[in-house]
């Protein structure tokens, strides 16, 4: 289904996880594709161009504003379009509150909260001028029901849903939809670290088993690209300001 074809698509933290799998997703759907992120695209480029789309890769910090709008200046200047934003790029610094520092608080919301806040306003006027436009937010179950040891981070994704709420409001006349998911236990390098104790809880309340798989309780980073696949392409047209939780039932 080549429904993106002609659609430009710019992913932060998109070189590895679950931003790379968006990349290939939407590059499958016929988007070009734009990688930003702090570390090296590495094969992730080769990987988009060989379903057949373009693919540029921008060294790119979230944080900084004149990092963004070069990176939004070289998609324009490169495809004609800006049509996808998806703000994927994300860090934890876990600690329970008693023990987290100020540099931890600052550091996820500064790239989870004001990243995202930053690369939609970068985007926002090129899709007005265009009157359509998709943004989907990568916030986490976290942001809906809380998380010991993950106040920065439970915040910041909390934050990134009223973002999603208060930016569609703004922009929806304009023929652009701003939408969130929300993933729940995602195999990826960020997840790779938790105990066995984490790894055992989330088993406990996530109700879906899909048998055969791996880790029969854990969604993968393709669940995840192939839900934002559908909140940017036209079938979610006349869906705007939502949450879908990704996430085997766990948020229920
Ligand atoms: P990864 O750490 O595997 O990938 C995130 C990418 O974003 C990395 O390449 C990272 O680089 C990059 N990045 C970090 N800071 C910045 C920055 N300032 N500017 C640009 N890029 C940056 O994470 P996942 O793929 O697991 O997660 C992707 C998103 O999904 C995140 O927003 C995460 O919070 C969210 N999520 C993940 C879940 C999971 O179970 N994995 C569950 C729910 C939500 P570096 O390696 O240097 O940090």
């Amino acid at each position: 289904m080549k429904d993106l074809t002609g659609r430009a698509a710019l992913v932060t933290g998109g070189a590895r996880g679950i931003g790379k799998a968006i990349c290939l997703e939407l590059a499958g759907r016929g988007a070009d594709i734009c990688v930003a992120d702090v570390i090296e695209a590495g094969d992730a480029v080769a990987e988009i161009e060989a379903k057949g789309v373009r693919c540029i890769a921008r060294r790119c910090d979230v944080t900084k504003l004149d990092d963004v709008a070069a990176v939004v200046k070289d998609v324009v200047d490169a495809f004609g379009n800006l049509s996808i934003l998806v703000n994927n790029a994300g860090i934890t610094r876990d600690n329970l509150l008693m023990r987290m520092s100020e540099d931890e608080w600052d550091a996820v919301l500064a790239v989870n909260l004001k990243g995202a806040f930053v690369c939609t306003k970068a985007v926002v006027r090129q899709m007005m001028r265009q009157k359509a436009g998709r943004i989907v937010n990568i916030s986490s179950v976290v942001g809906i029901f809380g998380n010991p040891g993950q106040a920065n981070y439970a915040a910041s994704k909390a934050g990134l849903i009223g973002l999603t709420k208060a930016v569609a409001k703004e922009v929806g006349s304009r023929g652009i939809t701003v939408n969130a998911v929300a993933p729940g236990y995602i195999l990826t390098e960020m997840t790779e670290t938790l105990d066995e104790a984490a790894r055992e809880a989330f088993a406990r309340n996530i109700p879906l088993s899909r048998p055969g798989a791996d880790d029969e309780k854990a969604g993968t980073a393709e669940d995840v690209a192939k839900c934002v696949a559908f909140l940017a392409g036209d079938d979610a047209s006349y869906v705007t300001g939502q949450v879908l939780p990704i996430d085997g039932g766990l948020a229920m």
